[in-house]
């Protein structure tokens, strides 16, 4: 079998995740989670004092941590200098300083090279998740879908991954939600968007597994079509 490249991009709390890692697992696909690449080299910013909100530090210090993402659909792992960071990546802080690290040019520069480099070794393809995937980091990709949800479905599945401490009610949740995403669409360096060729998937009324069918089936579609 030829290997296939899916790009499945949209914003928070459409199901990115869980679908990209159903489908690859059930196709026996790589999988890449670049929100978390983004979330470590935050997390690594903070840990270190550097002024999320300055860009020309964090520009200047972006190439230093050395960021590894496993790509096994069953076992994500994400690691910065060799210490397991799959935890601290999903914190409130480092989720509200995300899309200002994320929008400074020096580091979509370094984290596009890293997917890249990624997805070109994975021999039997991969799902790769995020914002700009089918835009700009793998703007060749075979299959690309653009998942989109209704604020208030996105906000109440998000509330549900969020646990204790962390927990936040249903109407901040969803403002913060908007917030990172009106941030995420209006930076300059490759904003969250859809590709003029993705296929947009509305996710309000659909089940997990209904998405997951949907999009393993374009996969298989584009595979018979070769
Ligand atoms: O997907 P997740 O919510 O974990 O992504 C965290 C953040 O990483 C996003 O809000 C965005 O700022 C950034 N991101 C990005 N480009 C991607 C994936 C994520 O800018 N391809």
């Amino acid at each position: 079998m030829e290997s296939v490249i899916v790009a499945i991009d949209g914003p928070s709390g459409t199901g990115k995740s869980s679908t990209s890692r159903a489908v690859a697992a059930e196709l026996g696909l790589s999988y890449l989670d670049t929100g978390a690449q983004y979330r470590a080299i935050t997390w690594w910013m903070l840990t270190n004092g550097i002024d999320v909100d300055d860009p020309g530090a964090v520009a200047a210090v972006c190439g230093k941590p050395v960021i590894e993402s496993g790509t096994d659909p069953l076992a994500p792992a994400i690691s910065v200098d060799g210490a397991d960071a799959a935890g601290p990546i999903r914190t409130r802080e480092v989720t509200s300083k995300v899309s200002a690290v994320s929008a400074v040019p020096e580091v979509r520069t370094r984290i596009t090279e890293l997917q890249r480099a990624i997805a070109a070794a994975a021999e039997k393809g991969i799902v790769v998740e995020g914002r700009d995937i089918g835009t700009t980091v793998l703007p060749g990709a075979d299959v690309k879908i653009f998942l989109t949800a209704s604020p208030e479905a996105r906000a109440a599945r998000r509330s549900g991954e969020l646990k204790g401490k962390e927990a936040a009610d249903l109407a901040s949740t969803r403002e913060a939600l908007i917030r990172r995403d009106a941030a995420d669409s209006s930076r300059k360096a490759s904003p969250l968007a859809k590709a003029d060729d993705a296929v947009e998937v509305d996710t309000t009324d659909l089940t997990l597994q209904q998405v997951i069918e949907c999009v393993v089936a374009l996969v298989e579609e584009k595979r018979a079509a070769r």
